[in-house]
C-alpha cells in the first residue's frame, strides 16, 4: 500500500488566543443584500439561495498586516465580496430563527473572491459555477471573535476599501435574510454542524480587483483584513 495521504483540517484563527477554530463547512448566501441583488439583476425579494466554498479555500489572514493573496488563473474580471461570517458552534436541523442565535460561536471578517466572467459565462449556460466561487484561496478571512465578546451582531457597519478608496458600504441590519433566518433556512436543507461558517452576502458595489491592490475589509464589531493581489 502506499503511504496514506496526510490532510491537515482547515482551521481559522481566534481573536486574542493561539486556539484555532476547526472548520467543517463554508456556506455562502447569494444575493442577501437588496442593493446588491439589484445590482445583480434580481428583484432584491427573492428567497436565500445558498452555495459552498470548500473549507480548505479558506486563507487565513493575520490581524494588523498586509499579506500577499495570489491573482486566480481563469479569470480577468475577479470580484470582491465583503462579508461578515458567523461560525457555528452548536449543530442542529430544522432551527427557527428564535432558536438560531444559540448556535452562534462567533464571526469573523471575509471576502468572498468571484470569478465574475466564468460565473455569467455559466450562469448564461445553466452550469453550476463552482468555478467561480470555490477556487483555491477564494475565502480570504480575519481572526474569529467569540460572542462573547462582541455579543450577537444584528447591524453595524461593513466596508471594502480598494487602495484606500470606498468601494463597498453596508450595515448589517440592512441583511434581507438576517443572521438568524439564514441559520434557520440552512439547517431546514443540511444538518448544520460544529465548525460550519456562513458567509452572510454583500452589500452594493462589487467590482474588479487586479494585481497590485490592496483591499481592506472591515466590520469594526469584528476586525479587519487587509490583502495585496499578487
Ligand atoms: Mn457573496
Amino acid at each position: 500500500m502506499q503511504p496514506l495521504p496526510q490532510v491537515v483540517a482547515p482551521t481559522v484563527a481566534i481573536n486574542g488566543t493561539d486556539q484555532r477554530f476547526a472548520v467543517h463547512r463554508v456556506y455562502c448566501v447569494g444575493r442577501n443584500y437588496a442593493d446588491h441583488a439589484k445590482e445583480m439583476g434580481a428583484s432584491g425579494r427573492e428567497p436565500p439561495f445558498f452555495f459552498f466554498k470548500p473549507a480548505d479555500a479558506l486563507f487565513n489572514v493575520p490581524p494588523q498586516q498586509t499579506v500577499d493573496w495570489p491573482y486566480p488563473s481563469l479569470t480577468a474580471d475577479l470580484h470582491h465580496e465583503v462579508e461578515l461570517v458567523v461560525a457555528i458552534g452548536k449543530g442542529g436541523s430544522n432551527l427557527s430563527p428564535q432558536q438560531a442565535g444559540q448556535h452562534i460561536w462567533g464571526y469573523a471578517i471575509g471576502l468572498d473572491m468571484t470569478r465574475r466572467d466564468i460565473q455569467a459565462q455559466m450562469k448564461k449556460e445553466g452550469k453550476p459555477w463552482c468555478i467561480a466561487k470555490g477556487f483555491d484561496h477564494s475565502a480570504p478571512i480575519g481572526a474569529l471573535s467569540p460572542i462573547e465578546k462582541t455579543n450577537e451582531i444584528t447591524s453595524g457597519p461593513i466596508t471594502l476599501h480598494v487602495n484606500g478608496e470606498l468601494r463597498q458600504s453596508g450595515d448589517i441590519s440592512d441583511l434581507i435574510w438576517n443572521i438568524n433566518e439564514v441559520i434557520s433556512h440552512i439547517s431546514q436543507a443540511w444538518e448544520l454542524a460544529p465548525g460550519d461558517l456562513i458567509f452572510t452576502g454583500t452589500p452594493a458595489g462589487v467590482a474588479a480587483v487586479k494585481r497590485g491592490d490592496v483591499l481592506v475589509a472591515k466590520a469594526p464589531q469584528v476586525s479587519s483584513i487587509s490583502i495585496r493581489v499578487c
